[in-house]
């Protein structure tokens, strides 16, 4: 398919594109379609041969759909990938993928809140058990397999506190205990962590974050190695969900020019961690990038990057109506949920309300999407902001 020579962002760049089958244009086409014909009912059993394969029906993509699939697998280094329709269904569906009623799933406790609340009420309503692991349990997480673990799931760094899970350590209990391994990897955007060169089965992202990079969709990707194509593939047809054509024109646009923003995101975000880590009103810079951040040293070694968001905790004392004060009068960081598009973003985090695993104490977190900015503006604007934060106090 493609020649192995290239570097990873040159493959990128021409992954699930060819100019000279589509007149000369460069990006391709939008394909809407719902309904798709056969000349002959010879061609039509021909084609239910392999049903998870190639143009059949709306809902199983089409050549648009597979463009961002191929993109993305090149990516992620990965066997197939598959387009869904948001980031959280891109966590659910592998997970009834591989689970059934009766199994144990090993659930980190730094998970993205909503995939907890799939295991906690859906997973749970049918007969199967979550147990929650400390995000830096390692090798430690043998002790937590049972005899019907089936499935590890991983999400790294944390959602909201940013610790940095020992993926080989936990792959290598997985591989000896036969169990399946599936890691979101959202905040590395597939480009800074490729789990599945560390063993990991099955990757998945929120395309709404980084790859999308405008805040203007919602989808989700899940990427496979060879075994676990599938089983991932058959759930996603029977549950009928699907990447709509345009969404996933945008999703390949952003695709292209990830590269270039997300090297601004990580310049911007290491700016103003930096500085915030300076200020004496900050306790702790939750950033994977520096040593004040849990799995610090394992990023070092795993990972070639950072992205743009991170969290800061206030020292202890400050009271909510302070925070508000800080975060509500901020000019170029709007209150808001989603990150990844071009623009900074605050919100105040309570990370204590979801854990069950670990005790999550400390002042007030607030988590900061670094866009791309002036990030002396983003200073500027924060230094204000904590001025009222200590004038409030
Ligand atoms: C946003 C996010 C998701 C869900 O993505 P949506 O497209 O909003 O459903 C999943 N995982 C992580 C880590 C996220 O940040």
């Amino acid at each position: 398919m493609s020649d192995k020579k290239l570097k990873k962002q040159t493959l990128l760049l021409q992954a699930g594109r060819s100019p000279k089958d589509n007149f000369g244009i460069v990006n391709p086409p939008v394909y809407h379609a719902s309904t798709v014909t056969w000349p002959t009912i010879a061609d039509l059993e021909h084609a239910n041969k392999t049903p998870y394969d190639g143009v059949r029906y709306g809902t199983r993509g089409t050549t648009t759909t597979f463009a961002l699939e191929d993109a993305v697998t090149e990516l992620e280094n990965g066997y197939r990938s598959i387009a869904v329709c948001s980031g959280l269904t891109a966590v659910t569906a592998p997970l009834t993928a591989f689970l059934s009623s009766g199994d144990h799933i090993l659930m980190v406790d730094s998970a993205y809140s909503p995939s907890r609340v799939f295991c906690d009420s859906n997973l749970n309503r049918f007969g199967i058990e979550t147990t929650y692991y400390d995000p830096m349990i390692g090798a430690g997480i043998e002790a937590l397999v049972k005899d019907n673990t089936k499935l590890i799931f991983l999400e790294s760094p944390g959602s909201l506190t940013f610790e940095v899970q020992d993926v080989p350590a936990i792959v290598a209990v997985a591989k000896s205990r036969g169990i399946t391994t599936i890691i979101d990897n959202t905040w590395a955007a597939g480009t800074y962590f490729r789990p599945l060169d560390h063993g990991v089965d099955v990757t998945v992202q929120a395309v709404t974050k980084y790859i999308g990079g405008h805040a203007d969709l919602i989808m989700g990707v899940i990427t496979t190695t060879e075994e676990a194509y599938l089983p991932v593939k058959r759930e996603c047809s029977v549950l009928g969900i699907h990447a709509a054509p345009d969404d996933c024109f945008l999703a390949l646009r952003g695709l292209r020019s990830m590269n270039a923003r997300l090297a601004l995101h990580q310049e911007h975000a290491l700016k103003l961690a930096n500085w915030l880590g300076g200020r004496e009103e900050v306790a702790r810079v939750l950033h994977p990038a520096l040593p004040s951040c849990p799995g610090h040293e394992i990023w070092k070694r795993d990972f070639s990057g950072s992205s743009g968001l991170f969290s800061i905790v206030l020292k202890d004392g400050y009271s909510k109506q302070a925070v508000t004060a800080m975060v509500e009068g901020l000019d170029l960081f709007p209150i808001g949920y989603s990150w990844g598009g071009y623009e900074s973003l605050i919100i105040p985090a309570y990370p204590q309300q979801s854990r069950t695993a670990t005790k999550w104490k400390s002042g007030p977190v607030v988590r900061i999407h670094a866009g791309l900015e002036d990030p002396d503006d983003l200073i500027a604007d924060l230094e204000k902001g904590l001025a009222r934060l200590n004038a409030a106090s």
